[in-house]
């Protein structure tokens, strides 16, 4: 967290924790070893010592060390450091490949941050795979690889209430990628607002062309990502895109996950009251998976609690999933939302999940996500 020193103490200050950082790394130079600064806050530390056990303490010893406090002028500072290690000649034989090397490593470090990681063939196979879903991620729209799929939703008697839209990919050379994998690399790489609309307008297109044709009306549930929700243009895009397939907006709920009040909770809030005003169902999904606040859930404008699969998983033996599950339930009760369950795959917890007073059941149990032509074969099975 050195950018946060520079920007809130200024610059002069930066450049006196970066000098004690400086120092503190040089007392574990041993003779011949070198010492770089790389950039910003980055160094390189060429060290001549091949014991990785050596290395690995020398690695944790960095770390404790740069962990203690920075006292500059008035201020105290605690810093964290990731660091990536990686060794010549066994990754790579030129400098250019063992830094590139490390910093790989080095990234794989700050996902948790004040560690090491020592460089392997598991971390770079990771690499290279996200960095080929990258490549080809940025084709896929354009190369018709992506499409949608829709697992049917039902009420207590098994009647169709609605689908929700899940987004699919399949790759020539990367075969099937999971939905969760690939958005996340969108959003990393500013795709996401693409997507997000082709998801949008498919789903809002296909759903309304069958219900014309079989003549029924049904909900459709469409999952907006963090990123994709936060693009200026997401309301208008999305209010344009359903008046041009003339969808039933009473009909139309947009799942949205915790993770979205990491941001401006005043902005997330006039949006959510545009799409309510218009008649548009928020769904709060994965609920009780991530950052709750049962006192800003109060305050949202939220229709519907979404159980998450990992809690209908144990239902049936685990007092504890139990118990999470009666408690969503009771708060969605008290706040006057609809509970939706998601991956049923028993009719026992189906049963345990209705007893408590769920009302929307969606899962193996009933079906798994189908393409269109089939969704069509489903609804009519179910006429
Ligand atoms: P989610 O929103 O929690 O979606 C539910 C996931 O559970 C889906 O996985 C669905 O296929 C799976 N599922 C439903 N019922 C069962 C069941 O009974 N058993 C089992 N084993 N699985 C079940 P999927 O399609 O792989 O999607 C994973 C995640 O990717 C979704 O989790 C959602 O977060 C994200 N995602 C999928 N499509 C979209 C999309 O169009 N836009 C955005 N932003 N995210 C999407
Ligand atoms: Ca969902
Ligand atoms: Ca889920």
């Amino acid at each position: 967290n050195f950018k946060s020193v520079n920007d809130y103490y200024g610059h002069d200050i930066g450049d006196k924790v970066l000098k004690e950082i400086a120092n503190r790394l040089n007392s574990f130079k041993n003779y011949g070893d070198d010492l770089v600064r790389y950039s910003g806050d980055e160094f390189l530390f060429i060290s001549y010592e091949t014991d990785f056990e050596e290395i690995k303490l020398m690695a944790q010893a960095i770390i404790n060390k740069l962990y203690e406090p920075y006292l500059i002028k008035q201020y105290t500072f605690i810093l964290g450091s990731s660091i990536g290690i990686s060794q010549f000649p066994k990754n790579g034989t030129t400098f250019d490949e063992i830094k590139r090397y490390a910093d790989i490593a080095m990234y794989e470090s700050k996902i948790e941050k004040n560690k090491y990681t020592i460089f392997n063939e598991d971390i770079k196979n990771k690499y290279l795979e996200k960095a080929l879903i990258e490549q080809e991620l940025k084709y896929a729209l354009a190369k018709n690889e992506i499409y949608m799929m829709y697992q049917p939703q039902v009420d207590i008697n098994g009647s169709l209430y609605g689908v929700e839209a899940l987004v699919r990919w399949e790759n020539k050379k990367l075969g099937f990628v999971p939905p969760d994998k690939f958005i996340k690399i969108a959003e990393e790489i500013g795709l996401m607002g693409k997507l997000g609309s082709f998801v949008i307008e498919t789903s809002l297109a296909e759903i309304k062309n069958l219900q014309n044709e079989m003549n029924i009306d049904f909900h459709l549930s469409i999952n907006i990502s963090v990123k994709q929700f936060m693009e200026v243009k997401f309301y208008e895009e999305l209010i344009k895109c359903i008046e041009k397939t003339k969808f039933d907006k009473a009909k139309i709920t947009l799942e949205i996950t915790e993770n979205i009040f990491i941001n401006d909770v005043n902005y997330i809030l006039s949006i959510l009251n545009k799409l309510r005003k218009n008649g548009i169902c928020i769904s709060m999904d994965d609920f009780g998976t991530g950052y709750s606040s049962l006192s800003l859930l109060k305050k949202l404008p939220i229709d519907e609690l979404k159980i998450d699969k990992s809690f209908v998983d144990d239902i049936i033996d685990d007092k504890n999933a139990l118990s999470m599950v009666t408690s969503i339930i009771t708060i969605a009760k008290n706040l006057d939302m609809v509970v939706l369950a998601e991956g049923v795959e028993k009719l026992k917890q189906k049963e345990i999940l209705e007893s408590y007073g769920c009302n929307l059941f969606q899962g193996y149990y009933y079906s798994k996500p189908l393409k269109i032509e089939d969704l069509k074969y489903f609804v009519e099975s179910k006429n």
